[in-house]
């Protein structure tokens, strides 16, 4: 039976950065040996990894003055290296979702944290808009896409102070003004590539700017200086990350993949809004293009388990809610053909008529 993989993350990848990290490991570029089996430093990986900063620098529009960084740990490293680095007495955050909560969290080790905005009292189901963003903090820290809760932000926010924002689940799903930021970060297990990379770009000119001293490998100059190389960088995520974005800029970049994105993000917000049996969890106007939280209505409530089995019977993969929401999670990232999308709607409207 065809799977489609509606994965939260890690998730879809396309296809054919899976076959060739497949031929890869099997034996890299006709050498005789492994991906895995050779130094980072081999002339070979210089070139996966060059090749995979030119591609982001061109597929994301990174203006002058801003370095790319791959590195491990994770987003949520970054929660804590981005107040290491940025933060020297006071920084904004929105609280948006668990992962805004999560980053609120390590910061406040580090200085104060004026949350400016939040939509915990409302269960996180619309994106704030309209707050005022203060001029004596270091940085305003956002989460572009809350994961969890299917919100999203789509818009570039002229911010008067530095603007970091985690990116996790929507890098590269949409054209973005790079400008607008100072740090953009992001894990690639949901959206770019396999777990274990993470990416940041960062305006130069804003490091450098600390009273404390920083540990090496969580300073952002050291990796910057070294070219991802300070010490081994995940070789073969940064080899499937690289084929993600040679694939990426095949089917036309951004512009191309934010109008798929788009398509597929309707044909099911449509469905849910015309299905009798399902109701979106969050606003209209914050709906994410990326996770798309739905659940059925109150009067088949307890039909919750049967759709998920039936669905699952048919092929749908990973549409289980998160446990803080409920009901079903599809994550249309950029991998996700739009065929999968048009089997879940015929899935829930075959339901509809079961019922
Ligand atoms: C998944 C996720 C994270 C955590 O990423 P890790 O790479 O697992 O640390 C952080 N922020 C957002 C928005 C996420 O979706």
């Amino acid at each position: 039976m065809v799977k489609h993989n509606f994965n939260a993350g890690p998730a879809i990848l396309p296809r054919i950065a899976i076959e060739n990290t497949a031929k890869a490991v099997l034996d890299f570029n006709g050498i005789g040996m492994s991906i895995l089996e050779i130094s980072h430093r081999s002339k070979e990986f210089q070139a996966v990894i060059d090749e995979a900063f030119a591609l982001f620098k061109e597929i994301f529009n990174i203006p002058e003055g801003y370095q790319v960084i791959f590195l491990g740990g994770g987003a949520s490293t970054q929660f804590a290296m981005v107040p290491y680095n940025l933060l020297e007495k006071k920084a904004a955050y929105l609280e948006t979702g668990v992962w805004a909560k999560k980053a609120i969290k390590e910061a406040k080790l580090f200085g104060d944290i004026n949350v400016i905005a939040s939509s915990a009292a409302q269960n996180f189901t619309y994106y704030p808009k309209g707050f005022n963003i203060p001029t004596d903090v270091d940085y305003l820290h956002i989460t572009t896409n809350n994961t969890i809760y299917g919100t999203e932000l789509r818009e570039d926010l002229n911010s008067p102070v530095n603007l970091v924002a985690d990116m996790s689940s929507d890098f590269l799903s949409r054209p973005v003004d790079v400008s607008k930021y100072a740090l953009i970060y992001g894990g690639a297990q949901k959206n770019i590539g396999p777990a274990g990379v993470t990416v940041v770009i960062v305006r130069e000119d804003i490091l450098g700017k600390m009273s404390r001293t920083i540990p090496s490998m969580l300073d952002y100059r050291t990796h910057i200086k070294d070219g991802s190389m300070f010490n081994t960088p995940p070789v073969l995520p940064i080899f499937t990350l690289n084929e993600t974005l040679k694939w990426l800029k095949n089917i036309g970049g951004l512009t191309k993949i934010e109008e798929m994105n788009i398509a597929k993000a309707n044909l099911l917000y449509n469905e849910i809004d015309r299905n009798k049996m399902f109701v979106g969890t969050v606003e209209k106007e914050s709906r994410s293009r990326m996770n798309i939280c739905f659940v059925l209505n109150e009067q088949y409530k307890e039909l919750s388990d049967t759709f998920m089995e039936f669905a699952k019977n048919k092929g749908m993969v990973g549409i289980k809610g998160h446990r803080l929401v409920g009901g079903y999670r599809a994550s249309t990232y950029n991998a996700l053909p739009i065929e999968s999308v048009q089997a879940l709607v015929n899935c829930m409207q075959e339901f509809e008529k079961m019922h």
